[in-house]
């Protein structure tokens, strides 16, 4: 899970749509500015090639009518994530409030060898974290038969794509930063590996992640999305 800044002010519709008998959340405006502002990704599973989308409530709504149309209240998830969160989990960090440090409150990994199952780490000792990760830990690996059939396929698609991005830094490791006449290549290898830290980015809280873990590369990349610089890369 990663941090995604929500705009203001709330799409138009949504206080108009409240004061209706039958109104909906779903109209077309909030459902551009959801998509937009969480880059087309699940929030919580971080996917971006969405088959299905939920306009997800961050706190359930079980009728309340601010919660139900309520901007801050409203995400852009999979029903994967939405199916699995409903009710239970009303209680969890917030990716739209910067104060919630969801990146640095919570570690999340994979090995791509050995096969291995997505480990979440709480990072720090508090109730909303723990709740965060025991939600991400079933996202990721699975509940009943058929959900643990889909995380299977969210992990695959997820590994696809580790693998990918560290293959490009052990490439970009095997440069010789000091010659010139690869100068080039460095640059481009640099812009590919700042692609797949932005938040657009299909799993990018497991690639920052990695990015954080390694020293070096956290010298030099770490600046691009680490909260203490105050500037994440959209
Ligand atoms: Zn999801």
């Amino acid at each position: 899970m990663i941090f995604y800044e929500k705009s203001v002010p709330a799409p138009e519709s949504l206080e108009e749509e409240k004061q209706k008998a039958n109104g909906t959340y779903l109209m077309e405006d909030v459902l551009e500015q959801l998509k937009k502002d969480f880059k087309n990704k699940c929030y919580i599973c971080e996917n971006n090639e969405l088959t299905s989308i939920n306009v997800e409530h961050l706190v359930s709504h079980q009728g309340d009518l601010e919660k139900k149309f309520s901007w801050e209240n409203l995400f852009w998830s999979c029903s994967h994530c939405n199916n699995i969160k409903l009710q239970h989990y009303d209680n969890i960090l917030n990716c739209t409030l910067r104060e919630d440090e969801v990146e640095e409150s919570i570690k999340i990994k994979i090995d791509p060898y050995p096969k291995s199952k997505v480990q979440v780490v709480a990072m720090k000792n508090d109730q909303r974290v723990e709740k965060t990760v025991e939600l991400l830990n079933k996202v990721y690996n699975g509940t009943t038969i058929l959900k643990t059939e889909e995380a299977e396929t969210i992990r695959k698609k997820l590994l696809d794509e580790i693998r990918d991005f560290q293959s490009l830094l052990f490439d970009y490791d095997e440069l010789d930063k000091e010659d010139e006449m690869e100068r080039r290549e460095i640059h481009h290898y640099k812009n590919l590996i700042r692609k797949h830290l932005k938040s657009n980015s299909a799993y990018t809280g497991f690639k920052r992640w990695i990015i954080r873990e390694i020293p070096e590369l956290s010298d030099e990349f770490g600046h691009l999305f680490m909260e203490s610089n105050n500037t994440q890369v959209k």
